[in-house]
């Protein structure tokens, strides 16, 4: 049994020009279907579900994430994998909170979409959409490759929660600057077993988390920021959690008041994590004094991890514990292979 549930939610790889408005909106699958006849030669069923109303994924919510598990769920035993059609914007986010939500998964969930919808010549969603598919179905010794949340995308396989999309123009859109891509395709699909998370016991019923809370925050550093700023960001009424996205290593601003401010909402209870605004790297706030005057406040380190891995980890933490100390304490727990503690 290889057949493979595609659930299609919408995004430029299924989007045509509107004639009058002249914007991109989506159509439906059937009409993918006429666009790849070859996914006809597979030698395995697949299915598909679609969202209505198929979306740009810039009106990607956690209810949105909520449904695909959902989704997977209910067909979990049907299907021997699942691909996720879904808009590059958001697509690091979702696959990133996937990952948390979908406990003790043991099979593909392949995210993919594309840069040019998939009736243009020059698309690319017809190749990344095939490889998803074979990806998604391909197994070893009566096992799945890839039993992980997976996004792939021209010609790479990359874990979801280690990706940023950092093209909008590029047919290489995304980049996973701390983890090597789970696959590469070429004339073969090469898996790179030794960065594929397999588990360490196979047959543990899925389980998913629904429970997500919102209350968390981005605030990127920058030089200049203002105190009134600052202090309107961290006194949002019901916040628990912010990820500040600092310099290089883990680094900030020194300033007797920066300090101060972020020190009066760790005080609060606040939860802050520290995120690199790096590509590629590590935080480590006992590289530079400045990284340490966070660390002295009760800033936490995020690692080597990405902005949306650390929001949707928040979310997934905070949704599922109330009390603060338990969420740090877990914070440091790596779930889904989301980072490198280093
Ligand atoms: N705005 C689109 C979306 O994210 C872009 C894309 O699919 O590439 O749905």
């Amino acid at each position: 049994m290889n057949n493979i549930l595609v659930i299609y939610t919408g995004g430029t790889i299924g989007m045509k020009h509107n004639p009058e408005t002249g914007v991109l909106e989506p159509f439906n699958f059937d009409q993918i279907r006429e666009e790849v006849p070859v996914l006809k030669k597979f030698g395995f069923t697949i299915d598909t579900v679609s969202f209505d109303p198929l979306i740009d994924s810039s009106d990607v919510q956690p209810d949105f994430w909520v449904k695909l598990c959902r989704i997977i769920a209910d067909n979990y035993g049907k299907y021997a994998g699942f691909v996720i059609l879904h808009g590059t914007d958001t697509m690091s986010y979702t696959a990133s909170a996937l990952s948390f939500m979908l406990e003790n998964l043991e099979k593909p969930v392949v995210l993919t979409g594309s840069q040019l919808p998939i009736g243009m010549i020059r698309t690319d969603g017809m190749e990344n959409l095939v490889s998803a598919i074979e990806i998604a179905a391909s197994q070893h010794d009566g096992r799945p490759c890839v039993p992980e949340v997976c996004v792939f995308f021209e010609s790479k396989l990359f874990r979801g929660n280690r990706i940023t999309k950092d093209s909008a123009e590029q047919f290489r859109a995304f980049h996973s600057g701390n983890y090597p891509p789970l696959a590469e395709t070429g004339i073969h699909i090469k898996f790179n077993t030794g960065a594929i998370h397999y588990p360490e016991q196979w047959g543990k019923p899925l389980q998913i988390h629904t429970q997500l809370d919102t209350a968390v925050g981005i605030l990127k550093i920058f030089p200049g920021i203002s105190r009134p700023f600052m202090e309107s960001v961290l006194q949002a009424d019901k916040l628990r959690a912010v990820v500040l996205e600092t310099y290089g290593s883990g680094n900030a601003p020194t300033a007797p008041w920066f300090l101060d401010t972020l020190k009066a909402a760790a005080q609060r209870g606040l939860i802050l994590v520290n995120i690199t605004q790096c590509r590629t790297g590590s935080v480590n706030m006992e590289e530079y004094a400045t990284g340490l005057s966070l660390k002295k406040i009760g800033v936490i380190s995020g690692y080597d991890m990405t902005t949306e891995a650390a929001i949707a980890k928040l979310f997934f933490l905070i949704g599922q514990h109330k009390d603060s100390q338990d969420i740090k304490r877990l914070w440091q727990k790596n779930i889904s292979g989301e980072v490198n503690f280093g």
